[in-house]
């Protein structure tokens, strides 16, 4: 035996130990490895927000579920890995497929390797319905066929959908203006997309409130539509007759079995219908204006989300019909109104019309009369002065002042007559407008007024006056008229008048200012009338009628005149020519 055999035989020993200790150390490793993986997955699997279940796919069981999915079916575990997902299921899904047979086409499909995505219904333990989102993947798990699904509750993101998508689309089209029947049938569409294979109808009340008149119902057949519009409304007249008079929701769970069907069954029959839920449409002001219903194809009780659903389905219905009733009577309203205000213009033209015919007649009366009268007026004035002073020896006192009156008044309804024709000349002897300087016009005035200004020394100034656009002859009188007055409403020191323009838009301003007696601020519309006089004859003369013609000159024109002043404080008379074009 070789001496180092057993020392190579000990090396070897070691060697082989240290390996198997370090194959130990790994192995505990990798045990400590496995149970953190095992325990991740565990509390992964445990607090994963959605419902996680394992289906044994051979068996139709549940092998695995967590506590969320013991959350939002209501049973424990030990219950649940005892049922398979069709005891979890209603029969049908809302879009009338068997629940079994749909069901298994997406087992199938993940069994094969797709990973199928779908919106599924649900029971819970106290048999309510609830929609949720599901994923199906297949798992490895050794021989077994077995598919992890992750289950999502969707009623609030429904819900939420609902009031994004619904309710900004039927405003959106609310706002819009479309009309009502399209308004009603986007807000049936959009609720419908929510409820897979569920159809909605939006029913209106007529005026009196009696009969059911068709809204909308996309999905419904039309012998249906028309079989219910017009159907008086009453206790047990179906769904929606029912719902329409109590004011109240109606739930028909199935419509073969209710009695207020019993005149319907037929009809629902022919239509393919089970169940049919009806909710009152209310106005803000709490009366009936329709239904909102929605129909299955199957026997069906509602689930909380499903009743939120047709109420909010209503709520928008009533927005929808206030607003085109609330439309209706505004467009109606407006057109009473466009009609009474056509009829009273036409009134007002054939007024304006009769004004005008009556104004020209008066000017033109006036002017024959004031032209027909001055003659004997002037018989009157003349041969009273050729009385006095050819005989007045051989009256009396009494006689000559007597006399005097009749040639005194014969001088007043002189200066009464020439005024009331240069009145009436304004418009029948009207000239075409022509470039005037209106430093030219006031050169005129002054020469018309020389007398007075001497009289008076009144003083005459102005500022840098503008070329006007106007009837030459009327612009002198209307001027005249300003100055004359402005010289004669005066008691103290020589008068003093000041001339101004301005540019005012599209208009000339002119200013006539005086430092006269002023006049109170009640009068300044009215001095502008006829024959509207402040003073007394003895105290300052006159007709009043001078501003009366300024008047009529400016409105021809197309301006406007009015006075401020002060008693005591002068007056500024002020009138617009507006801007023309010179011939
Ligand atoms: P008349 O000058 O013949 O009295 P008008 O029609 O020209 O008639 O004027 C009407 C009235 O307005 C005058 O009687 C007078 O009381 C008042 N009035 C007009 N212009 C002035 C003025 N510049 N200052 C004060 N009062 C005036």
């Amino acid at each position: 035996m070789d001496g180092t055999q057993p020392v190579e035989e000990l090396h070897d020993l070691r060697m082989r130990v240290a390996e198997l200790e370090a194959m130990r150390e790994e192995w505990q490793q990798a045990k400590a490895g496995h149970y953190d993986a095992e325990e991740r997955l565990r509390t992964f699997f445990a607090y994963a927000p959605e419902a996680l279940v394992m289906l044994d796919a051979e068996t139709g069981r549940f092998i695995e579920v967590n506590p969320k999915a013991e959350a939002i079916f209501g049973r424990p575990a030990e219950e649940l890995t005892r049922v398979g997902p069709f005891d979890l299921s209603p029969e049908y899904q809302p879009d009338g497929r068997l629940s079994r047979e749909a069901g298994q086409c997406v087992i199938q499909a993940a069994l094969q390797g797709e990973a199928p995505v779908f919106e599924w219904w649900h029971t819970n333990a106290q048999g309510e319905q609830f929609p949720c989102e599901v994923r199906l993947v297949r798992m490895p798990w050794g021989q077994r066929n077995v598919l992890r699904g992750s289950i999502t509750e969707i009623s609030d993101r429904k819900q939420l959908r609902l009031f994004e998508l619904g309710r900004a689309q039927v405003l959106e089209s609310v706002a819009r203006g479309a009309p009502l029947p399209d308004v009603l049938q986007t807000l049936a569409r959009t609720i419908e997309d929510l409820l897979p294979g569920m159809m909605c109808s939006v029913l209106l009340l007529d005026a009196e409130g009696q009969c059911l008149l068709d809204g909308a119902g996309p999905s419904l057949p039309e012998f249906y539509r028309q079989a219910v519009h017009g159907l008086r409304i009453g206790p047990g007249v179906g769904s929606c007759g029912t719902s329409a008079h109590t004011g109240q929701r109606v739930i028909v769970a199935d419509v073969l079995e209710h009695p207020y069907w019993a005149d319907f069954r037929e009809l629902a029959r022919q239509a393919g219908f089970r169940a049919c839920w009806s909710e009152p449409i209310v106005s803000l002001d709490s009366h009936v204006l329709g239904t909102f219903a929605m129909y299955f194809r199957q026997p069906r009780q509602p689930v909380r989300v499903e009743l939120d659903i047709i109420e909010i389905g209503a709520q928008l219905a009533a927005v929808a019909i206030e607003h085109d009733r609330t439309k209706e009577r505004l467009r109606a309203a407006n057109e009473s109104l466009e009609r009474r205000v056509a009829e009273r213009t036409k009134e007002l033209a054939a007024a304006n019309r009769e004004l005008e015919r009556s104004n020209d007649e008066l000017r033109q009366f006036a002017y024959i009369a004031s032209h027909d009268l001055q003659e004997p007026i002037r018989m009157v004035s003349c041969f009273g002065q050729l009385l006095r002073s050819r005989h007045s020896e051989q009256l009396d006192d009494e006689a000559r002042q007597w006399l005097d009156f009749v040639i005194e008044g014969g001088h007043r309804m002189q200066e009464l007559i020439n005024d009331l024709l240069d009145y009436s000349r304004v418009d029948g002897q009207a000239r075409p407008f022509q470039a005037v300087p209106l430093a030219r016009v006031l050169e005129h005035v002054q020469a018309n007024l020389r007398s007075s200004i001497r009289d008076t020394g009144a003083v005459i100034t102005h500022d840098e006056l503008p070329v006007v656009v106007a009837d030459k002859p009327q612009l002198i009188q209307l001027l005249q008229n300003l100055v004359a007055n402005a010289i004669k409403f005066h008691e103290t020191g020589p008068p003093r008048v000041h001339l101004s323009a301005t540019r005012a838009d599209d208009c000339w301003q002119v200013s006539v200012r005086d430092q006269g007696i002023g006049i109170d601020p009640r009068y300044h519309e009215r001095i502008f009338d006829f024959f509207k006089r402040l003073h007394g004859r003895d105290r300052f003369p006159g007709t009043g009628i001078g501003l009366a013609i300024c008047r009529r000159v400016v409105e021809r024109h197309g301006g406007r005149i009015w006075v401020e002043s002060q008693p005591g404080q002068g007056s500024t008379f002020h009138f617009t020519l507006p801007m023309r074009e010179a011939p």
